[in-house]
């Protein structure tokens, strides 16, 4: 007799992405471009499909990079129990707790204020490639620091019993409901101080943490258990995902902070991008010099991608 069973094993998690999705990143970069004013929004809207399409590229380094992993989060707990002790500077917080502890606990602010830099220094030189690398890449890091479970060591609710919970947020409910969000945000403005905002951002995600954590606690108790989960089959493989009526239930409790928080991203987006040119002078980017990749570039590409297609992250995903 032929029996039927589903094995354990082929039931997958559907959501293995990291930060953002590949998804929102991509949205959130290329919305960031209608914040820009008239001196720049003509050269980023002919770039836009590489601003969209590299918005990833700091996850797909992940893969070859083990020092890539840690510049996109900060687990506060590790550093200290009040996210405000932690020292705001880089070399204050590199002489507080050393290089080894700041790559095992995470650097996003600073590597905002890092990239954010290197653009400031692109615009000076007039690089259109490496104007639009470091905005790519800026985008990517602003969007992490946006994501509360990018701020703590609980990152994926392991800690809390809430496995998947980091690609919930962070995946399936923008894929699911961003078509409906509103993504008017207004004009970029000019950040005084790049640091400063960049911190500001973290410590208003980690401020959300509770909320995230608590909420989909709550609400796991409450929905009906056989209704959390949906599965669909592909390739004979039964994928496991959370459904959309716990998704919308999860939004709807959370009062639009996914919403909120992918509209602060865009907007910060923008605005790191517009002081990082005021800073640099307001360089006219009508004729820049198209400098071409450089084959060290290229290959750093080939095999950014290739070892993201084989899917061996090393460090931490999340
Ligand atoms: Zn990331």
């Amino acid at each position: 007799m032929k029996r039927l069973t589903i094995l354990p094993l082929l039931i997958i998690p559907l959501l293995l992405c990291t930060s953002w999705g590949f998804f929102a990143h991509r949205r959130i970069n290329q919305l960031a471009i209608f914040t820009l004013p008239d001196g720049m929004v003509s050269f980023y809207k002919q770039a836009n499909k590489y601003i969209t399409d590299h918005a990833v590229d700091p996850d797909k380094r992940r893969y070859i990079d083990t020092l890539e992993a840690p510049r996109h989060y900060l687990d506060v707990e590790d550093y200290e129990k009040n996210i405000d002790s932690i020292p705001e500077k880089f070399e204050a917080a590199l002489a507080k707790y050393g290089q080894k502890k700041l790559n095992a606990s995470g650097i996003v602010p600073w590597q905002i204020q890092r990239t954010y830099y290197s653009l400031v220094k692109a615009f000076k030189m007039h690089d259109s490639l490496k104007i639009l690398k470091y905005s790519a890449e800026l985008g990517h890091y602003i969007g992490d620091a946006h994501v509360p479970l990018h701020t703590t060591v609980n990152h994926n609710g392991q800690l809390t019993n809430q496995v998947g919970l980091h690609a919930f947020w962070e995946s399936r409910i923008p894929e699911l409901f961003a078509g409906n969000y509103n993504f008017l945000v207004g004009k970029a403005v000019y950040l005084n101080n790049p640091l400063k905002a960049a911190w500001k951002i973290v410590k208003h995600s980690h401020g959300l943490l509770d909320t995230v954590l608590r909420f989909e606690a709550e609400l796991n108790s409450s929905f009906p258990s056989d209704q959390k989960y949906s599965f669909s089959e592909r390739n004979n493989t039964v994928m496991k995902q959370y459904s959309s009526a716990y998704a919308k239930a999860y939004q709807d409790k959370t009062k639009g902070m996914i919403e909120k928080q992918m509209r602060s991203a865009i907007l910060m987006t923008g605005s790191f991008w517009f002081s990082a040119w005021v800073d640099a002078g307001q360089p006219e980017l009508k004729n820049l010099i198209k400098t071409a990749p450089t084959l060290e570039d290229k290959k750093q590409q080939e095999l950014e991608n290739k070892k993201y297609k084989e899917g061996r992250i090393i460090g931490r995903e999340f």
